[in-house]
């Protein structure tokens, strides 16, 4: 599936409609082309959960051995099915916040804690590329917030993917908590192959994506934005093509706002 489409999908009326119809109000065919989209993406999800299940039952020896050859098909496949995973939350995330549907859940949580463990998930990938993640965890700072515990490992986890991606074999990833007045201060610096100043402005767009050949949906970014500015905070990107990029964010401590709701369609709630 190539989700590199443009951020115009949803502006297109179908020509035939709009001969009929003059009339007929552009912004329903815009709210019909996401609820299909969602709808899409929704019934992906199953299957794509259910065929990774059934992947970790002939990976666990249970139902017999295979051959080297047999292996490093699977592991294609697995491989694969973790990109189609990724694309469609991705697509449903997207839906979700540029509608506004989304509420965040906020309870206190402690995002040092997110921190390190997800740090610690994405080790095994960066051991792959021998790429060394350095996180000297700070003592005496209040890292308990009010937040959307789902959401903001989403945002590390995206974070921390991306440094992974775009950092060659060998590379470093280092990341630092930290906490300026009333803030909090989470920076994630790669030694990977960096942005150019043109792309840099952009990267933050639904869609947009700098390396094609690399493959994903330009849509992570967007949908960490998304989270931080739901949370109060602020996101931005510095970078230096070919030495690296630094990805930083903060939360407020006291988290006030929250995304307000509202029905894509009486009775469908994303
Ligand atoms: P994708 O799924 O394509 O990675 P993202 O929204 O996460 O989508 O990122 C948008 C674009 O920003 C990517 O295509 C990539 O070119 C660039 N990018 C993101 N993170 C990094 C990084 N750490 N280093 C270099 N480029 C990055």
């Amino acid at each position: 599936m190539n989700l590199n489409v443009s951020p115009n999908l949803f502006n297109p009326l179908p020509r035939s409609k709009e001969v009929e119809n003059p009339e007929i109000d552009k912004s329903e065919f815009v709210m019909e082309w996401k609820n299909i989209l969602y709808m899409l993406a929704h019934d992906m999800k199953n299957p794509v959960t259910s065929a990774g299940g059934f992947l970790s039952r002939l990976f666990s020896g249970k139902y017999g051995s295979f051959t080297e050859r047999q292996l490093d098909y699977l592991e294609l496949i697995k491989d694969n099915l973790g990109k189609l995973d990724r694309l469609v939350k991705h697509l449903l995330d997207f839906l979700r916040f540029e509608s506004k549907e989304y509420r965040l859940v906020l309870n206190p949580l402690n995002i040092l804690t997110i921190l390190s463990k997800n740090i610690e998930i994405l080790k095994t990938e960066a051991d792959k590329k021998n790429i060394k993640i350095n996180f000297d965890e700070p003592e005496n700072i209040d890292s308990v917030i009010n937040a959307d515990a789902v959401m903001m490992s989403r945002v590390i986890t995206n974070l921390l993917e991306n440094a992974v991606k775009y950092t060659n074999q060998g590379g470093t990833i280092t990341v630092k908590f930290s906490d300026i007045d009333n803030d909090l201060l989470v920076q994630i610096t790669d030694t990977g192959i960096g942005i150019s100043e043109n792309h840099l402005p952009h990267i933050f767009d639904a869609f947009y994506r700098v390396a094609e050949d690399l493959g994903g949906s330009g849509l992570g970014l967007f949908i960490v934005k998304s989270i931080i500015e739901a949370h109060g905070g602020r996101i931005w990107a510095e970078s230096i093509p070919g030495n690296g990029s630094s990805f930083s964010f903060t939360l407020p401590k006291e988290i006030k706002s929250n995304i307000p709701t509202k029905s894509l369609r009486a009775g469908h709630s994303i």
